[in-house]
């Protein structure tokens, strides 16, 4: 049923992100790296976005930062989620 998609892109990825800034910052404990490593494999949305935020922390760091700006985080998400959706409707 339609409920259960709607469900599942409301889920709780949105709060990700800054998991995801710390497991780049090596800050994680182990603990947690893994079940954010185990999230990673069941959440697609949640890949891309992970994938896409270590090559802009890479990025970043080249160009001498320490971390990526809150804003460009946000901005980076917000891509990726008109993306994702792209992606759905020409499959
Ligand atoms: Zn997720």
């Amino acid at each position: 049923m339609s409920a259960i998609k709607k469900n599942y892109r409301k889920h709780h990825c949105r709060g990700m992100g800054a998991v995801f800034s710390q497991y780049l910052d090596k800050e994680l404990a182990q603990q947690v790296c893994r079940k954010l490593e185990k999230h990673l494999r069941d959440c697609p949305d949640c890949q891309t976005y992970f994938d896409t935020l270590k090559k802009t922390v890479t990025l970043y760091r080249g160009l001498g930062h320490q971390k990526v700006p809150p804003d460009a985080q946000r901005r980076l998400y917000k891509v990726i989620r008109l993306e994702a959706g792209k992606k759905g409707e020409k499959k």
